[in-house]
């Protein structure tokens, strides 16, 4: 089998968290690529789990060490990176591979396996929903909020560029939604 890297890019706060949760327990085959990144870690969050969580100079070092695929500063001094290493460890289980990342990084990850990638994108129903998840999500501040929103607008603007859009207005069909395409992508090749 070859491994297949299948790529989800959401604006934060469409609700791609859920479902990447429902994804990995749908008997597919995928394992998640744990991305690092040098953001403080939130609530509950593990290390090693929902990230590798590193300190800015700690990320820096391992960019000039070439162990990214791709990074970005997502946020002013908030690095987020796929490491080579996830992705390979993966592979090299039998498993395909699923990546979650900003619009650019999954643009950018989808360049690097053309063939080998499905890129979906996730969209809110809209900015006002959008708004309303992260103030209910309380994990960020208002001017984190504000920089969200502004940053999904962008985002938005590029989902043309994926493979496939998947929109989240009702969660329970988002994720059949994107169940399909990736058990189709999956199929093809086989
Ligand atoms: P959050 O801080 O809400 O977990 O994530 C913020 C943003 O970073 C989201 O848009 C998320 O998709 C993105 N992100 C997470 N992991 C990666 C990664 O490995 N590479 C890139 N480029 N972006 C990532």
């Amino acid at each position: 089998m070859k491994g297949k890297v299948i790529i989800i890019s959401a604006p934060s706060g469409a609700g791609k968290t859920s479902i990447i949760r429902e994804i990995l327990n749908s008997g597919l085959n995928l394992e998640f690529s744990v991305s690092a990144c040098s953001r403080p870690k939130r609530k509950g969050e593990v290390n090693g789990k929902d990230y590798w969580f590193l300190s800015p100079d700690d990320f820096k070092h391992k960019i000039e060490k070439d162990e990214f695929l791709e990074w970005e500063e997502v946020y002013k001094d908030h690095y987020y990176g796929t490491l080579k290493s996830e992705i390979q460890r993966i592979w090299d289980k039998g498993k395909h591979v699923l990546v979650e990342a900003d619009v650019y990084g999954g643009m950018n990850i989808k360049s690097h396996f053309p063939e080998r990638s499905l890129s979906l994108f996730i969209m809110p129903p809209s900015i006002e929903a959008l708004k309303t998840r992260l103030i209910k999500r309380s994990t960020d501040n208002p001017e984190n909020i504000k920089t969200r929103v502004e940053k999904a607008k962008e985002e938005i603007s590029l989902a043309k560029k994926f493979d496939a859009v998947v929109v989240n207005d009702t969660l329970s069909k988002a994720i059949r939604d994107t169940q399909h395409a990736i058990r189709s992508f999956l199929q093809q090749g086989d």
